[in-house]
């Protein structure tokens, strides 16, 4: 079987799929042959010498698309316009690639024309066997690490305390807003670079796992349970909205930077920071918005973007993962790879690809087989 891996076309995208190291793997596997865009590990310093020297073929675009069997992707094949990749794929390829396709029906049902197999990294079912294919806890964890970076960047003061001869600074203060993957990554970042953490959450469980990191884990008086099944979040009442909104608004008087994460598997993300939260900031406070892309905790982020309001810098970036390109392309790299690896049996790479539609994670992640659409599997409860 032939694996393909193209550069990826989003506008800013800066990932790649696959990483030398793993092309080595996958060969090794026994995948008899792996073809490589020119360039298409540029942006994540992976060049075309280390792909070859690790036993890819480096060929243009149209060669990756029409001689693949299957497609390592990081985002969705692109459907529009002449260069739409949906087209350029082989007739009944396989696609693994972040998908979404409960928010992409339409893309969905135009790859399923192609009568195309599809896996959505980010169905992939986060039970503990499936951790080692997380890639949404892997992007997680970057975007968390890098909220604080941006923050310290937009920051006119050290985020640690010293005492210098020149005077004593005191530490920064850092409130963070949902304590799942980025958010406790957010919270060990702040940690390590010295600053004060806060760390709020709806869910109990989030409690240990904040104060583990050496962070203070801030409470509302309402006694209201944010984990739903699987230890999901669900939606809050007005009444705790409205509690964890006014204990916001006094934490916002004293921090300097504000990281918020919180969301809700497909819903709208809470507006949580309000446009009189963030005049009562000190001037030169940062928040960073993780929700951006699900439409953003606060009020004045625009998503995608660097905004201001009044003496506030508000980060609303929606790619953070890809700003930190080489790290994110090797954890992706790690998550595809061994899925891929875990999809097909051993003796059988060499010869066709077939999945086992009985198994939790081929079934929570495949999305197309063979051109019909599946409907989504039932969620499994983490551990
Ligand atoms: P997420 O990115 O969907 O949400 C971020 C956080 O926002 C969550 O912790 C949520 O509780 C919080 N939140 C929602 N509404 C809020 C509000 N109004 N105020 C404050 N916080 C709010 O979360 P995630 O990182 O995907 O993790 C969610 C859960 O999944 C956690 O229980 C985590 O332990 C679990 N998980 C399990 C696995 C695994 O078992 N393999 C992997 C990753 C995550």
């Amino acid at each position: 079987l032939t694996i393909g891996i193209p550069k990826e076309s989003f506008p800013g995208e800066r990932r790649v799929a696959i990483t030398p190291q793993n092309v080595q793997l996958l060969l090794k596997k026994g995948f008899s042959r792996l073809l490589i865009e020119r360039g298409a590990g540029a942006e994540a310093q992976f060049t075309d010498e280390a792909y070859e020297q690790a036993g890819a073929k480096t060929v243009d675009r149209r060669s990756v698309f029409s001689e693949s069997d299957i497609l390592l992707k990081v985002r969705a094949l692109s459907a529009d316009g002449p260069d739409s990749e949906v087209d350029a794929i082989r007739e009944g390829a396989t696609v693994l690639s972040f998908l979404y396709p409960v928010q992409n029906k339409p893309l969905v049902e135009r790859i399923a024309q192609r009568k195309a197999t599809t896996f959505a990294m980010d169905m992939v079912p986060r039970i503990s066997r499936a951790q080692v294919f997380d890639a949404l806890s892997s992007m997680a964890n970057i975007a968390g690490y890098k909220a604080v970076l941006e923050a310290s960047n937009h920051f006119g003061r050290f985020l640690t305390g010293q005492v210098t001869a020149a005077g004593k600074i005191p530490p920064c203060k850092v409130l963070v807003i949902g304590a799942g993957v980025a958010g406790l990554s957010a919270i060990a970042t702040a940690r390590r670079m010295g600053a004060i953490v806060r760390g709020f959450d709806t869910r109990s469980a989030a409690r240990e796992q904040v104060q583990s990191l050496g962070a203070e884990f801030i409470e509302v008086e309402i006694k209201e349970e944010g984990g739903a099944a699987g230890g999901y979040a669900k939606e809050m009442s007005k009444e705790f909205i409205e509690a964890e909104m006014k204990l916001f608004y006094e934490q916002c008087r004293e921090v300097d930077i504000v990281i918020t994460t919180a969301l809700i598997p497909g819903r709208p993300a809470p507006k949580l920071i309000t446009k009189a939260m963030l005049g009562a900031m000190k001037p030169g406070s940062v928040v960073v918005d993780l929700a951006a892309e699900a439409g953003g905790n606060c009020e004045a982020t625009v998503p995608g973007q660097l905004a201001k309001y009044q003496n506030v810098t508000i980060i609303g970036y929606t790619d953070l993962p890809s700003r930190l390109p080489t790290q994110s392309s090797t954890l992706y790299s790690n998550n595809i790879t061994k899925l891929l690896l875990s999809l097909v049996p051993e003796s059988k790479k060499e010869k066709y690809f077939d999945v086992d539609l009985k198994d939790e994670v081929t079934r929570g992640s495949i999305v197309t087989y063979n051109g019909q659409i599946l409907p989504t599997a039932p969620r499994p409860a983490p551990p």
